[in-house]
């Protein structure tokens, strides 16, 4: 007999600003994916980076207002610092992590070097000599950490990929100013939360082998994934502001109230006709992860 015990998906959305109709398709997709496979759905905000004021209220009332709903208190990252702290502590304690005072500027400049892929970190500062290292703690400059990796390359499973390897490289987990990583972050969340259902936009897809390694090496379970195409404007870049009614407060100013964004949002899934709205249990009974569309979603220009 077998035992799976369910368990989490969720959306962990930035409070850096209002959530666009991108953000919610994704987090319509993530709340799909958990609660079809009968999965909790949790809301994680990660808040270590880019925070404006009023921004997660107003994220969590549009998420609301679409129907969806999540289990459990919303968890912060900025309250879980001893978390990542800790793990950082079992990196270290097993050489595996190093420090590093490039600073960005130094790391672009190396990395238009043919040293290996895009914006990989070249590994200036990983075999430093001890006096090196306190030469450059001395001068001032304080230190990132960084993983000392070990492979080049990690495989993952997902869900609309299907398995999918990507390169890997001595990531910071810690960065100069104190502040966690947000890779780092994540993966101790995910497994501390019990999640084992990433669901998000798939700008993050090359990440998600190095946060598999990641938690290889703490020892943690990898999730699985589902990287669903993002919602792009009509020159196929990222989705703003000023790309027209593109939160739920420029659609409510334009006279659509949630149902029809729902709908909207359901049709650019192909999972509902252009004259229906849709409920959200409608769209949880015909759910169908291997028919969604691997296309972005373009959305029209203003
Ligand atoms: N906080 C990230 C974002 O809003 C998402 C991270 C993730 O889902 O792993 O882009």
């Amino acid at each position: 007999m077998s035992l799976w015990v369910p368990g989490a998906g969720r959306f962990a959305p930035s409070p850096s600003g209002d959530l666009h109709l991108g953000n919610l398709r994704t987090a319509l997709l993530a709340w799909l994916f958990a609660r079809s496979t009968g999965r909790r759905f949790l809301i994680r905000v990660e808040d270590l980076d880019r925070v404006r004021p009023g921004a997660e209220a107003r994220q969590l009332d549009d998420l609301a207002a679409l129907g969806l709903d999540w289990d459990g208190e919303i968890v912060r990252q900025s309250e879980r610092l001893p978390l990542y702290a800790a793990a950082l502590d079992t990196l270290t304690d097993a050489g595996l992590t190093y420090e590093c005072f490039c600073t960005r500027r130094e790391i672009q400049q190396a990395a238009t070097a043919p040293h290996g892929p895009d914006g990989h970190y070249p590994g200036t500062c990983r075999d430093l000599s001890e006096a090196q290292r306190q030469a450059k703690r001395d001068a001032g400059r304080p230190p990132a950490v960084r993983l000392r990796a070990a492979a080049n390359e990690f495989t993952v499973d997902d869900e609309l990929h299907g398995r999918y390897s990507g390169a890997i490289d001595d990531v910071v987990l810690r960065r100069g100013d104190g502040v966690p990583a947000y890779n780092l972050a994540v993966v101790v969340d995910d497994a501390d939360q019990g999640v084992d259902q990433v669901v998000r936009g798939d700008d993050l897809l090359s990440s998600a082998p190095r946060q598999a390694y990641l938690a290889r090496l703490l020892g943690l379970p990898a999730p699985r994934y589902a990287h669903v195409p993002l919602a792009l404007n009509h020159e196929k870049k990222r989705l703003a502001k000023r790309d027209g009614a593109v939160t739920l407060a420029d659609q409510r100013a334009a006279g659509h109230d949630p149902d029809e964004v729902r709908a909207v949002l359901a049709r650019s899934l192909g999972m509902a006709a252009d004259d229906e709205t849709p409920t959200l249990p409608d769209l949880l009974s015909r759910f169908d992860p291997a028919a969604l569309p691997r296309d972005p979603w373009i959305f029209p220009a203003p």
